[in-house]
């Protein structure tokens, strides 16, 4: 019989796919590493299981502890998946501008969730920093995992990400991109796919962060944008700055228009930062060659932005184009 011990045993080897139609005209090989396979339907069910793993190991987290993490939900369904498991509650702090679908499945997994507005600087005490904070310090057996520092983070892309991606493309990709958040799956994944390829010929692995326009990685001082995950208003530990060799600022408008594009065409239903990654992978496999191997890492899946991004009304009361017919010609009539 062949079955995993627990639904933790099933996090990591994701699949690549071959992008198709939102590659015309473009002659490199555009790849994409499909996370929401990954059993709370994300890239950061990696990290949990890596940050609670070393936190069991130096005692901070106790049995029956609480964990209490600032997510925008991804991180808290990885999280809550291991905590389940091995009997730990578990706390989330998460801004106002997450859906209320990506909430309801943080409870559906048995997590509290607590809700702080977006609009406060990091430092207020009503932030979803300042409050997950609090709540760590004031709950018996709290441990606050803080995957914007915790080096288990891109330690776990480090370990799994980035050689699952070497493996895969036999060592032959030229070019990795991923949008940057807490900076962890750039950092982890991009530091291992240079490594490894330093002394081949042609040069390491190219690695490019793509980032909201308006966040201070591509050189914004904070300003709100919508698509979620990605982006910060403050420079995360997890994040080294040296691994990426570029970054590309991707708007709110070319991310959603991307992300309708890559379920009508390339069936594909993936959150907003994932068609933010695919215009930025676009953008740098244009530049390229038929040699060129591009591998974008997409984090999650669409079905938590059902209400928004997919949403014709939600779309257009942000003046954002429902018009998904792309640079697609119309299929024939009959
Ligand atoms: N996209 C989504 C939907 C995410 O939840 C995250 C994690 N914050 C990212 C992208 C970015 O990943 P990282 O934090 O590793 O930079």
């Amino acid at each position: 019989m062949r079955y995993a011990e627990t639904i933790v045993d099933l996090v990591g080897g994701t699949p690549l796919v071959r992008l198709n139609a939102v590659t015309e005209g473009i002659s490199a090989t555009v790849l994409a590493k499909v996370e929401y396979l990954n059993p709370g339907g994300s890239v950061k069910d990696r990290i949990a299981v890596r940050m609670v793993d070393a936190a069991e190991a130096s005692g901070e987290l106790q049995p029956g502890g609480t964990i209490v993490e600032p997510t925008s939900g991804n991180t808290g369904v990885g999280l809550a998946l291991v905590a389940q498991q091995r009997g730990y509650s578990c706390v989330f702090v998460c801004p106002d501008k997450v859906g209320e679908e990506k909430r309801a499945v943080l409870r559906a997994y048995g997590a509290e969730v607590v809700v702080c507005p977006t609009a406060v600087e990091p430092d207020h005490p009503e932030s979803y920093y300042s409050v997950s904070d609090r709540l760590a310090r004031e709950l018996p057996g709290g441990w606050k995992p803080d995957q914007y520092s915790n080096p288990n983070g891109p330690r776990s892309h480090y370990e799994t990400t980035g050689p699952e991606i070497w493996s895969d493309t036999d060592g032959r990709l030229t070019h990795f991109v991923a949008g940057v958040g807490t900076g962890g799956t750039i950092t982890g994944t991009g530091r291992y796919l240079k490594e490894v390829s330093a002394d081949r010929d042609g040069g390491p692995v190219a690695v490019v962060g793509v980032d909201p326009v308006g966040s201070v990685y591509s050189g914004g001082s904070g300003r709100p944008y919508l698509v979620e995950g990605v982006g910060e208003d403050m420079w995360p530990r997890a994040y080294d700055p040296s691994v990426p060799d570029r970054i590309v600022a991707v708007s709110d408008a070319e991310a959603f228009a991307m992300t309708r594009r890559l379920a009508r065409e390339e069936g594909l239903l993936v959150g907003g930062s994932c068609g933010m990654a695919v215009v930025g992978a676009l953008e740098v496999a244009r530049e390229l060659g038929p040699d060129d191997v591009v591998v974008v890492l997409l984090p999650d899946s669409g079905r938590g932005y059902l209400a928004k991004i997919f949403d014709d009304r939600w779309m257009r009361s942000y003046g954002f184009s429902t018009d998904d017919t792309g640079s697609r010609t119309a299929p024939a009539a009959g």
